[in-house]
């Protein structure tokens, strides 16, 4: 940190030319810099192609007015990066990019501060991590930082093998494996609305909480990604990472202080209690689905066997619904059900927290019944939480109407809260890994998911394709619930309004 306690840091974007540098990182960057949270810093761009610093520069500039909404001090902002044309096997290579290192860090004064961000095809990882010790570039006086992109691994055994290959070069805290469901703001509100909310705390176990849902859902499909995801499925791309996240901040015990290590420890001690299955039990707790084809706003999509790069025969899962068991005290009994997909009907990441029926229904009298308590939780696109209560309908009689209370991040900072890569960003530049998933996290994540994979991938998914594109998702996930007495909350669209 500088005097004005501004972080610095010469940031080494591995993957500059990519689509994740373009949409995300370089508008946060500018974000920060128009925020003034950064003064002092310079981005080096490594990628492939070869292109000359003005070149680079006009790219950075393209993707801040896009996607950054850049206004001011936008020629300023790209003087500060520049670009190198790299080979990742080359030692050579490496050696060019600690001369430009060396270079920046003195005309920006960046007291030897690094971070290594890498933002291209994971096999590639290992060696730039390696290459990157070997050929003396960890080798300044400050801070040396590697930030990782998913996926961090495959499986257990690869994901191992990787943090061995980087860990040679970078220590357990100099390595922020980025999950940017941890940057979003209402998955950072989990933690607050928990712990610092009376209403809510003495609830949170079984003893009134019925179940727990974790959504998120896509309305979008493969895209470009088919090669990627055949060899990947929702299960690795979304559950294994982002939706144990969740679960592990619902579910974890309030830390003794809200400092990164025992957020960390109470996260690792929740994925410790879920429950593991046996490769034949899988199918009691966790269902699968493919979207095929569909109509939405009278246009036909596409099924997933007929996307680019995608196996006509595949038997990749494209929806996954499952259900968590947690073993101790607080939650032994209470479901948490998670389910991700896409092509589904609306885009949505939201949680739902239901609290237990109260012990006797005085107005069940009626031809209506109470609704359950529940608590909503917003991550995307809309940001907020809903409460549902019940209430007395209006005249004489004594029935009663269900009844949202709800608070909207939209119109009031949504259009100011900052984006997750913003936040993760500023993050590894201070230090605080709080939101970066630890390596004792990964691990347990991947063991737990590896036994639905061995169970999947060895046995060919005869339904497929069914769900179709468009739609709320396989049947089967709605009787996964139903087997237990429940039913899937559908959260369609929130409102700024209370009633
Ligand atoms: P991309 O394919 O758009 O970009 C890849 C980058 O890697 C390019 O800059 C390319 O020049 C560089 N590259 C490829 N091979 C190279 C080589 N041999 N030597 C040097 N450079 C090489 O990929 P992306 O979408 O930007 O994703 C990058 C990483 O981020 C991946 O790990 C991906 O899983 C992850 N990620 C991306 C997103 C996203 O929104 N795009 C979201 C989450 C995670």
């Amino acid at each position: 940190m500088t005097e004005n306690n501004k972080p610095t840091a010469l940031i080494m974007i591995f993957g500059a030319t990519g689509d994740l540098a373009k949409r995300k990182l370089f508008p946060s960057i500018y974000r920060l810099f128009q925020k003034e949270k950064i003064n002092k810093f310079a981005v080096v761009g490594v990628a492939r192609r070869s292109l000359t610093n003005e070149e680079f520069q006009s790219s950075v500039k393209d993707s801040i007015l896009t996607f950054g909404h850049a206004e001011e001090k936008v020629d300023e902002f790209i003087s500060h990066f520049q670009y190198h044309s790299h080979d990742v096997s080359s030692s050579e290579s490496y050696l060019q990019l600690k001369g430009i290192a060396e270079e920046l860090d003195g005309q920006y004064q960046l007291e030897g501060n690094r971070i290594f961000y890498l933002a291209m095809a994971p096999e590639f990882f290992g060696t730039i991590a390696e290459q990157i010790k070997a050929q003396g570039l960890t080798e300044s006086k400050g801070y040396k930082r590697l930030v990782i992109e998913k996926p961090f691994g495959h499986s257990f055994e690869t994901a191992q093998k990787l943090n061995e290959q980087i860990r040679t070069a970078f220590a357990e805290d100099e390595i922020y494996r980025i999950d940017h469901y941890l940057g979003k703001e209402m998955v950072q509100n989990i933690e607050v609305i928990r712990f610092s909310n009376a209403l809510f705390e003495p609830l949170w176990n079984n003893r009134y909480i019925s179940n727990i849902q974790v959504t998120s859902s896509e309305t979008l499909g493969v895209e470009e990604r088919g090669r990627y995801y055949e060899t990947s499925g929702a299960l690795r791309d979304m559950v294994q990472n982002h939706l144990l996240q969740m679960v592990a901040l619902l579910a974890m015990e309030p830390p003794i202080a809200l400092t990164t290590e025992e957020i960390r420890s109470e996260k690792v001690r929740a994925l410790r209690s879920l429950r593991p299955m046996k490769v034949d039990e899988v199918d009691k707790y966790f269902i699968r689905g493919q979207y095929g084809e569909g109509t939405v706003d009278e246009k036909t999509l596409p099924g997933y066997r007929n996307e680019h790069n995608v196996n006509p025969d595949s038997n990749t899962e494209t929806y996954v619904a499952g259900k968590l068991l947690i073993d101790n005290f607080r939650w032994a009994g209470v479901p948490f059900y998670i389910r991700t997909g896409k092509r589904m009907d609306v885009k949505s990441t939201n949680i739902v927290v239901q609290f237990k029926d109260i012990p006797m229904n005085l107005y069940y009298k009626t031809e209506e019944t109470l609704n359950p308590n529940l608590l909503v939780i917003n991550i995307q696109p809309d940001e907020g939480i809903t409460l549902y209560l019940n209430v007395k309908k209006s005249g004489t009689t004594s029935n009663t109407k269900p009844m949202k209370l709800t608070v909207s991040n939209k119109g009031i900072e949504h259009i100011n809260s900052p984006e997750a890569y913003e936040k993760l960003l500023f993050d590894s530049m201070r230090g605080d890994a709080t939101n970066f998933t630890h390596w004792d996290e990964v691990a347990l994540s991947w063991k737990f998911v590896d036994t639905i994979s061995n169970a999947w991938e060895h046995t060919k998914e005869e339904s497929f394709p069914n769900y179709a594109a468009g739609s709320t998702g396989p049947l089967a996930s709605d009787e996964l619930l139903a087997d237990d007495g429940h039913i899937w909350w559908q959260i369609k669209k929130d409102t700024t309004e209370s009633n």
